[in-house]
């Protein structure tokens, strides 16, 4: 079954707001096994939603449009469908019963336009709204079927999982299932390199993807039902983990956070981080993930030299020769933030998130993290190579402070035990 998404709004078109109604519906449709033959945004205009719906039943036998079901006269989506079917439409007491008990539960007089919302077009399935006045409709004729949906997102999906998957399931003979595999610390290119041959596998299909500063793969499967979908993707996966291993940091994880938490949970092991580029962002992602106050001690934004120096420990002398951005300093901060918090790891990130650096020998985009036991250290200089542009600071930070979580979660894959270097030693080597 092939099916087009209309999203009707002038709003969408502007820019006004982003449409995350056609994101959840492709969602949904992929997972019922429903081929979205494409996308489609128009504004209220009656004449370009008509070519719009000439241009979906071209290719598909379904059409799916969000929007423009108020009670405005702009609100045009359910005269412009009705009248594409050539169908008429009469009011519906029980809707309009609904309709005034919905202003009368909130205590607000119903405006005479709302009755517009009680009109039914003729042998349409009438989809309920559990969450405001508009009810949805599915209008089937002639092998074509409109299925119309309100558009604030809360109404739109509820409507949707309660009545229109059902509906559309009873189509499906097939399900796609996917699984992301998410790496940390290799490129995309070098990633699709070495899995090429899988690349061109039809089913299940395996597609590369870049997303701040990570690659990701994604494997999907189309089958009769969930566990031959699973049965298809488990070898690819299985080869995939042989070949990537080492930079994969999760199948299904939200993100490097997510699992470098669940991680230390599992070893019962905690940490702490000193931030200055990233000011405070290392400490707020992994404090987004529930349950991080089990393993997270706490977090210096230590911004100013002199917080470096009085809080942490790091050695005036340091700082003055070799800078704030520098290896030693990186080293000195995780093990002042290890002592300060007594946690089982110090973390710590220093560097230049840009646009401008303020030491000419550092570019932008430079960065030293370290990770500390306590006993040794691992520390490596990062360089995003983003030195410019608008989003150059959110880039710079964001990347560092995953780089940061990563290497923490490399540390505690290896604890007890690393192949770190001493970290009084590598102190003192300065
Ligand atoms: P209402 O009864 O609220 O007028 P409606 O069914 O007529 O609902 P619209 O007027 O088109 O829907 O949109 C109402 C609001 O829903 C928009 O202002 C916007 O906030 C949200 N919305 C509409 N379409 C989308 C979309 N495609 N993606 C995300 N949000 C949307």
């Amino acid at each position: 079954m092939n099916c087009e998404i209309i999203s009707v709004g002038t709003e969408i078109l502007l820019g006004d707001i982003l449409n995350t109604n056609a994101q959840f519906l492709s969602r949904q449709l992929a997972e019922l096994g429903i081929n979205v033959n494409g996308q489609c945004t128009v504004g209220d205009n009656a004449k370009r939603l008509t070519s719009c719906l000439d241009r979906a039943f071209e290719k598909c036998e379904v059409a799916i449009l969000t929007g423009g079901l108020g009670p405005t006269p702009d609100d045009i989506t359910k005269q412009v469908c009705s009248d594409y079917f050539g169908l008429e439409m009469n009011e519906d007491g029980e809707i309009l019963k609904k309709i005034r008990s919905y202003f009368k539960n909130k205590n607000l007089p119903m405006p005479e336009n709302n009755k517009r919302q009680a009109l039914v077009p003729e042998n349409a399935t009438v989809l309920p709204n559990d969450n405001g006045t508009a009810p949805g409709f599915i209008m089937e004729k002639e092998g074509r079927t409109i299925i119309i949906l309100p558009g604030p997102p809360g109404e739109m999906t509820a409507m949707f999982k309660k009545y229109v998957y059902p509906y559309l399931k009873k189509f499906s003979s097939e399900i796609i299932k996917s699984h992301m595999i998410r790496t940390f610390g290799i490129g995309e290119s070098a990633m699709s390199t070495a899995v090429e041959d899988l690349l061109q596998s039809e089913n299940p299909t395996v597609a590369p993807y870049a997303k701040s500063g990570e690659a990701l793969l994604r494997v999907t499967a189309k089958a009769n039902d969930e566990a031959e979908a699973e049965k298809i993707m488990m070898p690819f996966i299985e080869e995939i983990q042989k070949r990537l291993g080492e930079y994969i940091y999760g199948v299904d994880k939200e993100s490097i956070e997510q699992a470098t938490v669940e991680l230390l949970k599992q070893k019962n092991l905690t940490a702490a981080f000193a931030e200055s580029c990233t000011a405070g962002l290392c400490a707020k992602r992994i404090t987004d993930i529930s349950g991080a106050s089990q393993v997270f001690h706490c977090g210096v934004v230590s911004y100013s030299n002199e917080i470096k120096n009085k809080v942490l420990g790091v050695k005036q002398e340091h700082l003055d020769k070799y800078g704030a951005v520098s290896e030693v300093v990186a080293c000195e901060m995780a093990k002042g933030i290890k002592e300060l918090s007594g946690a089982t790891f110090g973390v710590s990130i220093t560097g230049m998130a840009g646009p401008e650096s303020d030491d000419e020998n550092i570019p932008v985009g430079v960065m030293y993290i370290a990770v500390t036991d306590g006993i040794t250290v691992k520390v490596k200089r990062l360089d995003t190579g983003h030195r410019k542009g608008d989003t150059c600071r959110d880039y710079n930070r964001f990347v560092g402070a995953s780089n940061a979580i990563n290497a923490l979660r490399q540390a505690v894959l290896t604890y007890p035990g690393s192949d770190g270097k001493d970290i009084n030693e590598l102190i003192n080597s300065y």
